[in-house]
């Protein structure tokens, strides 16, 4: 309403409007299907309305909801309301606006719930210069759409509605908010977990177990030479050191649960992947394996390994690591080799399997012969003819042979025998040589052709 004490103000505003006999001023939102429309009325001192301005929009054919349409409406009617004001040249002591939708109502009185961004963008903007005191329902049927030209002469439009004069507005039930959609709910949840782990994911960057001992290992001797000030001298302690403390971190992230109990002093969970090891925390707080052996032969360590999981990067470190000491051999030597290195990995054959698997050298040592792709076979091979036409030779021996009984003795002589191969149907033939000259083959060749008759060619 206009500041009803000063009239001079209230005819200043209708004279530039050229309406006259009005003083207030009242604005009006409504929403047709068709389009948004929004028409401002005045309100005179003898509570007479009048129309000032309307605007519409044309709604999208698809993609926007009822409510969503209504929305922009009220946007709508609070930037025509802010255009309005602009163009006065005093300030509006109250503006009302009025909505018959009850959805876009409760967005706009809403305190307590989160919308989607597009609800709460739109919500933010009719609430940054309007407050949601100022917005009230009005019934749908005593809205002023679905008017034609014609009629807008005798309209409510010029006169304004009826619920105008009405002292008491009308109250309203919120309608529930059809935005509620499983895709725009927005959830959070917050864990707050104190850890004293350094985070094994950074492990990932290392591709090979000693570089990673080597990484811990200066990183704790920068830290202790930071605080003591002593000497960066390299033990094979701190080697040591370093490597149980990875282990340590590994173990602290995959068996948690199974370090707690022992811990608390509490049997181990019936579904432990440890539990068939029967395993002990040492003085360190390393899980290691149980076993049977106390009484053996062996290194303490050697007994009693220490207990990592199959499917973790240091896993793999560990198993590529003892690989490449034995040389690449296989999966039974490597496994070995990682058992005497005091681990004991869950699922060990698998995982040295598939390392094995992925070794480039591996994969060059045991990979297959190729051969060449044979040539063409000859003519004399592959035409019919008879036997022994075409001929390969060879001679093979010698063979010791008693030739006859002396009387201090045996005499011995030696013999070759000389082989005659058919090229087409692979029969032999097979003639003695006494020696091995020109003579003595020249002569096995005649006895061969009387047989197997005349050859044309030798190969
Ligand atoms: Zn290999």
């Amino acid at each position: 309403m206009l500041k009803p004490d000063v009239e001079d103000a209230g005819m200043l505003l209708f004279q530039k409007l050229k309406i006259h006999n009005s003083e207030f001023i009242r604005l009006d939102e409504k929403l047709s299907i068709e389009g948004n429309v929004i028409s401002g009325l005045c309100e005179s001192r003898r509570k007479c309305f009048c129309w000032i301005c309307t605007k519409s929009k044309v709604a999208p054919k698809h993609g926007h909801t009822i409510p969503r349409l209504e929305l922009c409406a009220a946007v709508t009617a609070v930037e025509l309301a802010e255009a309005v004001s602009d163009a006065l040249e005093f300030a509006l002591q109250e503006i009302k606006f009025y909505s018959d939708s009850k959805v876009v109502l409760g967005y706009i009185q809403n305190r307590v719930r989160r919308f989607s961004v597009y609800v709460d963008n739109r919500v933010a903007r009719i609430l940054k210069n309007a407050s949601s005191e100022q917005w009230f329902y009005v019934r749908t049927d005593q809205g002023t759409r679905q008017i034609s030209a014609r009629s807008l002469k005798n309209s409510t439009w010029l006169q304004g509605p009826s619920f105008l004069r009405q002292k008491e507005v009308e109250s309203f039930d919120f309608v529930e908010d059809p935005e509620t959609d499983a895709s725009e709910m927005y959830a959070m949840k917050c864990t707050v977990m104190l850890t004293h782990s350094l985070g094994t994911e950074r492990f990932q960057r290392f591709s090979q177990w000693s570089s990673l001992v080597k990484a811990i290992m200066n990183l704790k001797l920068f830290v202790r030479h930071s605080v003591t000030q002593c000497e960066k001298v390299v033990s094979v302690q701190d080697y040591l050191n370093a490597e149980r403390f990875v282990i340590k971190q590994v173990q602290q992230e995959s068996f948690s649960e199974d370090i707690s109990c022992f811990q608390d002093k509490k049997p181990l969970p019936r579904n432990s992947s440890i539990l068939s090891l029967n395993p002990f925390l040492d003085k360190d707080g390393l899980l290691k394996v149980g076993g049977r052996l106390n009484r053996a032969d062996l290194d303490k360590s050697e007994m009693h390994p220490w207990i990592l999981p199959q499917k973790h990067h240091v896993s793999t470190l560990i198993v590529r690591h003892f690989h490449n000491i034995v040389k690449h051999q296989g999966r039974n030597r490597t496994e070995g080799a990682v058992r005497s290195g005091d681990y004991w990995i869950i699922g060990s054959k698998r995982l040295i399997a598939s390392v094995i698997h992925s070794c480039v050298k591996c994969r060059k040592l045991r990979g297959k012969e190729l051969h060449q792709i044979m040539s063409e076979l000859p003519k004399d091979r592959v035409i019919p003819s008879s036997p022994f036409t075409s001929v390969g030779v060879d001679v093979f021996g010698p063979w010791q042979v008693i030739e006859r009984q002396t009387r201090g003795g045996l005499a011995n002589s030696k013999r070759w025998g000389v082989l005659y191969t058919c090229l087409a149907s692979r029969a032999i033939h097979i003639e003695i040589e006494e020696e091995m000259t020109t003579s003595a083959f020249i002569n096995a060749t005649r006895r061969f052709m009387a047989i197997r008759g005349k050859s044309s060619e030798f190969r």
